[in-house]
């Protein structure tokens, strides 16, 4: 039902607004072609002309997305014809085209008019139908030639920007584990090799690094748990005895020649005193006025009429294979999902590719938490208020409360009755029984006893991941940007409490909270929270001894986060944005702009890391969960992968271009169910049906979830509401694994050998249960017509 009417909503708001938006493009072709103009240094990165031109076509989209609410409709021209979805051939003919339209590897057609498998996950040709010729590949439709030209426009500037960034598979050091090599660029996307590359005729690459040491070392292959900190390697002749870690044990290398700075625009560049030009940056990052232009390349295509139309009609052809493919074939998929020893749902590996540290674990484990640490230790000094220090007893007594009366009704962290669309009351939940200094107490790292009842509080969620086995988390833990020391507070909380798990890896986020601190006086300008936030990155870079908890603890982090309410109103002082160190408004710069920074000071930082053989990052934001569809159009351009993307179905151009990169969607349903979006609307289920590569993930297990296994409620939910088979579990639980940070070395262990490769030859049915071992594909196949 909700797909039917979705789909019939798109279709008007398509019609309605095509003609305009054919408009918008020709403007905006126009101002590509323009030269480049210097960029005044003082006051912004447009002139006065460029940014009145830019203004226009702002206007003018704006007025294009108003517009989809608009009744008057009128179909678009260019669609007398559709576009041409012959039976399954996605490379296009136009010699200089080789846009590749599907993001799934599809083997050739026999000639027997047998259709091709369109297996859940990409497929590879069977070896009988290997050199044979594929059919002739049916002639682009004319009109459709600047569709496709557009779209591979914004294929390549994403492209361009993970290549500056360093996201793609292989850049990062930690990617080889003494097996992989790396791979060429141009095969190479941030999850393994492109489906259209011809991988197969190519010699793998020399590495570049020598093999990752993952400290302290992970479990052996086969393990059981056995209490605390013990695992026991079930083949007594592993000699591998469990590796605890130690600070001391670890190395920190020596200090860099090259320098860094901050330039006038705010981006950290790195410098080599000894080259020719000392003064010009060692890595080029796409500036801030490049970035502006390149989105705006974006957000003209996705506004193009007749752009979305293709998209949209393209997208549900997508979706009615795979409904097909699944009427079709579910027999048969269970049929060979039984056939394989030992490995089920449950024991597949899978990733909560996106959950808060500070809400990580379920309410009744907070109280019983908060309860045990009353009953043992109530003179515990535990916070200093109002000239005082306070014990927990104390804290208590101020709050009229005993243990006894402690309940969760009374804790109220839990966000299902009252913060749809309340996301200010939402943040408010992360107060145990609404009082901040139980927050303060419990649930920060930096506080008056050093965060050690998070620490303890954290051990006990990991046991329980670690129990759990085949459970792992990427916890977001939050650096704000206030002060320079926050990192090395944190560094310090992890190293110094052991807070290591083999389940478990870090992801950063930073709040936009620019306009809370800029009135609480914290900070003057923008600049601060970039200097705050990074200069502590580059100097552990340059020389790790000078943070040696940072260096130690960086190797656990995998990338960067930022989060708030996305649904505030940004002001739309566009184009005049002042520089960072000129950002003095009272307002937050908006989406776009702070994701400018993180992404440049990422890219450059990044560079720099790979060039000493440390360990990079990737940057997997907050997007696309409310707010301006454009949020979901920098993400594009910037990020590995994004949490929520639920935004995605109301633009299919852009859902389009998510799809042929297979950029990840950490989706969390259950969450959205309490802020944004009822569960039965989410739009997960078409996703999953059209081939994004989506994932499911808790968010914040303490407001939404009720058992001691939020991850497994999750996938409990959607199995029950969605009805997902089996197969589709195994299949969201495989990407969880592609789209986290963990090493390649476990990741090969989780996956199989080649799990980057596309196609049925990247899949390991023993490993991940996903049905589509390569003799199966012929079954398939057999005899269907569309
Ligand atoms: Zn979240």
């Amino acid at each position: 039902m909700p797909q039917e009417t979705s789909a019939a909503r798109g279709a008007i708001s398509e019609d309605a607004n095509a003609s305009q938006a054919r408009q918008a493009t020709s403007d905006s072709s126009r101002e590509e072609s323009r030269s480049p103009p210097a960029v005044d240094s003082k006051k912004g990165f447009f002139d006065y002309n460029e940014e009145k031109n830019l203004h226009h076509i702002e206007e003018k989209l704006l007025a294009h997305r108003r517009g989809s609410d608009a009744a008057t409709a009128s179909r678009p021209v260019s669609l007398g014809s559709s576009p041409d979805f012959g039976p399954d051939v996605h490379h296009l003919d136009a010699p200089h085209l080789n846009i590749k339209l599907s993001a799934i590897t599809e083997p050739a057609l026999p000639h027997d008019g047998r259709l091709p498998d369109p297996t859940l996950t990409p497929a590879v040709v069977p070896a009988d139908l290997k050199g044979k010729s594929k059919l002739p590949e049916p002639p682009v439709a004319p009109e459709n030639i600047p569709i496709f030209e557009a779209l591979e426009r914004c294929l390549d500037l994403r492209d361009k920007y993970m290549r500056v960034s360093g996201q793609k598979l292989g850049f990062n050091p930690r990617d080889y584990d003494g097996n992989f090599t790396g791979l060429d660029d141009d095969i190479a996307t941030v999850s393994g090799v492109r489906p259209d590359a011809d991988w197969a005729s190519r010699a793998p690459p020399e590495s570049r690094f020598k093999k990752w040491r993952i400290y302290p070392r992970p479990p052996p292959p086969h393990w059981h748990w056995k209490g605390k900190q013990t695992v026991v390697p079930s083949n007594p002749d592993h000699q591998d005895s469990e590796e605890e870690f130690e600070f001391s044990a670890c190395e920190i290398p020596d200090a860099d020649k090259y320098t860094f700075g901050i330039d006038e625009r705010g981006v950290y560049q790195v410098y080599d005193p000894a080259s020719e030009s000392p003064k010009s940056p060692v890595y080029e990052i796409p500036t801030i006025r490049e970035y502006f232009v390149d989105l705006e390349k974006v957000l003209a295509v996705i506004c193009d009429g007749p752009t979305k139309s293709f998209a949209f009609r393209r997208l549900n052809y997508l979706a009615s294979k795979f409904t097909m493919y699944s009427l079709l074939n579910e027999p048969q998929e269970l049929a060979e999902m039984k056939s394989v020893p030992h490995r089920d749902f449950y024991n597949v590996r899978k990733v909560d590719t996106h959950v808060h540290h500070s809400s990580s674990m379920n309410q009744k484990h907070l109280l019983r938490f908060i309860k045990s640490k009353m009953k043992r230790s109530p003179n515990d000094v535990v916070i200093f208020r109002d000239g005082k220090e306070l014990t927990l007893e104390e804290v208590f007594q101020s709050l009229n409360l005993t243990a006894y009366d402690l309940s969760i009704d009374t804790l109220d962290m839990h966000a299902h009755q009252d913060s749809f669309h309340r996301f200010d009351k939402f943040n408010l939940k992360y107060n145990p029984i609404g009082e901040s200094r139980l927050r303060e107490i419990f649930l920060k790292t930096d506080n008056y006893i050093q965060g050690r009842y998070l620490a303890e509080l954290t051990k006990e969620v990991m046991t329980d991941l670690e129990q759990s086995k085949y459970q792992n988390c990427e916890w977001r833990i939050s650096i704000y940007g206030r002060q320079r020391d926050e990192w090395d507070k944190l560094a310090r909380w992890i190293v110094n409490n052991k807070l290591y798990s083999h389940n478990v890896r870090w992801l950063i986020q930073v709040p936009r909270l620019y306009d809370v601190y800029k009135q609480n006086g914290s900070i003057n300008t923008f600049e601060d929270i970039v200097r705050n936030v990074f200069e502590p990155l580059f100097e552990v870079t340059k020389d790790p001894s000078s943070h040696p908890e940072l260096h130690v603890f960086l190797q656990r982090v995998i990338g960067f986060d930022t989060v708030d309410d996305e649904s505030k109103a940004e002001r739309r002082f566009h184009r005049k944005f002042p520089y960072p160190r000129l950002w003095d408004a009272k307002e937050s710069p908006p989406y776009s702009y702070w994701v400018y920074y993180m992404y440049a000071n990422i890219a450059s930082l990044n560079q720099w890391r790979h060039q000493r053989g440390f360990s990079t990052f990737v940057f997997r934001p907050h997007c696309g969960e409310a707010g301006d569809p454009e949020h979901l159009a920098s993400a594009y351009l910037t990020a590995h992968s994004i949490s929520h993307g639920i935004l995605l179905r109301k633009v299919p151009a852009l859902q389009y271009l998510f799809y042929l990169k297979q950029i990840g969607l950490a989706m969390s349903p259950l969450s959205n169910n309490a802020l944004f979006l009822t569960y039965e609307r989410n739009p997960l289920p078409d996703f999953f049906k059209v081939g994004l590569n989506v994932s499911l993930s808790t968010d914040d297990p303490l407001q939404f979830h009720f058992t001691k296994e939020p991850l497994l409620e999750e996938y409990s939910v959607a199995a029950h509401i969605y009805k997902f088979p089996q197969s589709s579990l195994a299949e969201l639980a495989r990407n969880s694994v592609i789209q986290s940070g963990f090493e390649m070395e476990i990741k090969r262990h989780w996956l199989g050998q080649t799990w980057y490769l596309p196609g049925a030859a990247g899949n390991d049915i023993h490993k991940v249960s996903t049905p589509s071992s390569p003799p199966h594909c012929i079954i398939r196949s057999t005899r269907l017509r569309y």
